[in-house]
């Protein structure tokens, strides 16, 4: 059995191993070769602690396992992460324990490579101008692979709190990509790619303030009641999704379905533009939407990535069972 570090998985999982690693699951979930089990989550009564499970099993590439963890929403006090989470991984032959593998970076560095995908399938080829919305622990890692999909010239982003936005800044500039910060109605009218990653429960970007042809890829509502753009933009964008089941229920979709504008069927999931399945964008005019839930076969996915390479670079701590 292996055990891999959280500082192993920095040094061996890269953006673009992240990148294929999830891209292959997606595809692998449309084509029925991979599923997701239910997702537990429960308040569990003890320092105000959110903790639950994210499992599934992945036939095509052989993963199967869960990830556990959850929210400590006073850990920042003690210096640490206020996500903490760790992949344990299972041989799907035998059931026996193949590896733990630390969770952090690796939720961190997968979800941006969701967004990433979406970018790369959906956003126009002559996207320039990158909005952030969020500047939080997620936004630098989100900043970082979008700019990798697009010759993007410049970044402009709002944060709830603006004291935040610097520190986005300086992911900018060590891209080499000047950075500005704008109010929300600039933000819709100017940006050709939006990443949206914030704790919200309200929208955010309303319909009315985003220009034909946009790409949104909308990360941070993943949980009931959260919420980052208006139902109204979300019904009148192509909607393209990780898993319609989680979209729906703990999604951006929630809402737009909840108020009648969107049904289920309206949503495409992003493995059938990966597999050649759906031509994903039609237009120049359209709005396309990524609804990123964050799945736990993109865990599975990359703490597999990490295992592997963490054993082959030497790195991995192998324990008898
Ligand atoms: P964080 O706590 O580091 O940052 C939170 C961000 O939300 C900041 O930009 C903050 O200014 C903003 N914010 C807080 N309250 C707000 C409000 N009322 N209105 C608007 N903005 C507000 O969190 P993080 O780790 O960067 O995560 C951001 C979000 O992404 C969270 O909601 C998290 O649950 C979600 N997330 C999604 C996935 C996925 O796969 N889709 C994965 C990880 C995290």
């Amino acid at each position: 059995m292996l055990i891999v570090s959280e500082e192993t998985c920095q040094k061996v999982v890269t953006r673009k191993a992240a990148y294929d690693a999830v891209e292959a699951v997606f595809g692998a979930m449309a084509r029925g070769d991979a599923w997701n089990f239910p997702v537990v989550r429960e308040a569990i009564g003890h320092a105000d602690a959110l903790y639950g499970f994210k499992s599934g099993f992945d036939r095509a590439g052989l993963t199967l396992g869960v990830k556990a963890g959850g929210y400590w929403p006073h850990n920042m006090d003690r210096g640490l992460t206020n996500h903490q989470s760790t992949v344990f991984l299972f041989d799907p032959d035998t059931g026996q324990l193949a590896a733990l593998v630390g969770g952090n970076y690796l939720t961190a560095v997968r979800t941006a490579a969701s967004s990433a995908i979406s970018i790369n399938h959906l956003a126009r080829k002559d996207a320039r101008v990158l909005g952030m919305v969020g500047a939080g622990h997620q936004a630098q890692f989100q900043l970082r692979a979008a700019a990798e999909q697009r010759d993007f010239e410049r970044v402009i982003a709002w944060n709830y709190h603006p004291d935040m936005l610097p520190s986005l800044g300086k992911v900018a500039a060590e891209l080499g990509l000047p950075f500005e910060a704008v109010e929300r109605e600039q933000l819709g009218a100017e940006a050709d790619v939006i990443v949206s990653i914030t704790s919200a429960h309200d929208a955010l970007l309303m319909k009315g303030w985003i220009k034909p042809g946009t790409h949104i890829a909308c990360m941070g509502t993943d949980t009931k009641g959260k919420q980052e753009l208006d139902p109204e933009l979300v019904a009148a964008a192509t909607v393209f999704t990780d898993e319609i089941a989680q979209s729906i229920t703990i999604g951006e979709t929630q809402h737009a379905v909840a108020a009648g504008l969107l049904a289920e069927d309206d949503i495409t999931p992003i493995g059938m533009v990966i597999n050649g399945d759906h031509p994903g964008r039609t237009s120049d005019d359209e709005i396309t939407l990524f609804d990123g839930t964050g799945v736990g076969l993109q865990d599975l996915a990359v703490a597999s990535v990490a295992a592997r390479l963490a054993q082959e670079q030497g790195e991995a701590a192998e324990v008898a069972l």
